[in-house]
């Protein structure tokens, strides 16, 4: 299950999410349409059980935990929630207060996920980030202190001006307060046009601003792996690290195919073989829930290859990797051109295989797409 809560403090000018600013968020009206979606959503669904809520933005934190409480007793009375399910909310270190904090963990959150994206002056400045370091530590200890016993803190590499040496330095920091769980993601700017306005894309596309080249990227990537190993973090997907069985639940059920309902601005849900998106404009959303019950922007009808595809391309991204040959009879493929591929990139040590697994290799992940292509 996902949530989209699509405000924030600010935009920072590298976010191609649903996002916004708006003087007065409109909270009350948003959760009011929120759970008028789900009742049009979830009919039907009752049977299915539910093992992971994640409330994502923007910036879920500045939600009123109050509201936040009611989305998650109408979820649970309109679906099957798992006893022990994983509730996730994304908090901004600008927008983390202790009795916030607390308030959602009594509504029924269990974790927390800390948009942080460095400690160090000079990235945040070029992220466009407006909190410091210390009030992102700030935010891990009253998020510890409000109870909970499993955070999530996110961090950026790649970054414009950014060195090994400072990408390093911000993984030592964030292993020391000892979270259960790290996401470390490259920066990425599409040049091309987006649905929103991305500043830093354009700066890039007219060369005001240039991203380290692959090889440093790469060699920060290391960097950042080698201080959560020794930590205890390990490496088990392409930008996510973890304690022995924190992983995210959420976002492994992303990887692994599963099923996800999807509410809020600019949400994205599979359900079956059909896939939609909501419109990603607040007032849009507002405006069509309150007039039919669904904002669906998009929709599509998923057929076997496209499942494969991404069945594929989203397995490799973990370290476990996939049965190809179950996925190729699953989907009706032909695995016999597959296994030479196979062969060829394990020759290039970029494939390794573990039984019937066929798993990506530290090299074959700098270029995990690459892979995937030859293998479709
Ligand atoms: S806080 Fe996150 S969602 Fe909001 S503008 Fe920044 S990057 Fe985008």
């Amino acid at each position: 299950m996902y949530v989209h809560f699509p405000w924030c403090l600010s935009k920072c000018p590298y976010c191609d999410f649903a996002s916004t600013t708006a003087k007065v968020v409109p909270e009350d009206r948003y959760t009011t349409a929120l759970l008028r979606e789900l009742a049009v959503r979830a009919e039907g669904l009752k049977a299915q059980p539910v093992d992971s809520i994640f409330f994502g933005g923007g910036t879920p934190s500045l939600w009123r935990p109050q509201l936040v409480g009611q989305v998650l007793e109408a979820l649970a009375s309109k679906l099957s929630l798992l006893p022990h399910a994983e509730v996730t909310l994304e908090a901004n270190p600008g927008a983390s207060d202790a009795g916030r904090f607390a308030a959602y963990r009594a509504a029924g959150v269990n974790r927390l996920s800390i948009g942080v994206q460095s400690f160090q002056p000079s990235t945040l400045k070029a992220l466009g980030r407006e909190h410091d370091g210390p009030l992102a530590v700030a935010a891990f200890e009253k998020a510890r202190r409000a109870g909970f016993d499993n955070l999530s803190l996110d961090f950026i590499y790649g970054v414009h001006g950014q060195t090994a040496e400072q990408a390093r330095l911000d993984a030592t920091q964030a292993a020391a307060l000892q979270p259960e769980h790290l996401s470390a993601y490259a920066l990425t700017l599409e040049k091309e046009a987006l649905a929103e306005e991305v500043p830093l894309a354009r700066q890039l596309a007219r060369g005001e601003v240039t991203l380290p080249p692959d090889e440093q990227v790469t060699g920060m990537q290391r960097a950042v792996e080698e201080v959560y190993a020794a930590a205890g973090l390990h490496r088990y997907e392409v930008s996510n690290y973890a304690k022995a069985g924190r992983h995210s639940r959420h976002n492994a059920l992303y990887w692994t195919g599963g099923e996800y309902l999807a509410l809020g601005v600019g949400a994205t849900g599979r359900l079956g073989h059909r896939r939609y998106s909501n419109q990603r404009s607040a007032e849009k959303y507002l405006v069509e829930v309150e007039a039919q019950g669904v904002p669906t922007a998009q929709e599509e009808a998923l057929d076997s290859p496209t499942l494969f595809r991404e069945r594929l391309a989203m397995g490799l991204r973990l370290t476990n990797g996939i049965d190809l040959e179950a996925l190729c009879r699953a989907y009706g493929e032909d695995f016999a051109p597959r296994r030479a591929q196979i062969e060829l990139l394990t020759r290039h040590g970029l494939l390794r295989r573990d039984g019937a697994r066929t798993q990506l290799t530290p090299a074959g992940f700098d270029v995990h797409s690459a892979v995937c292509a030859r293998l479709m």
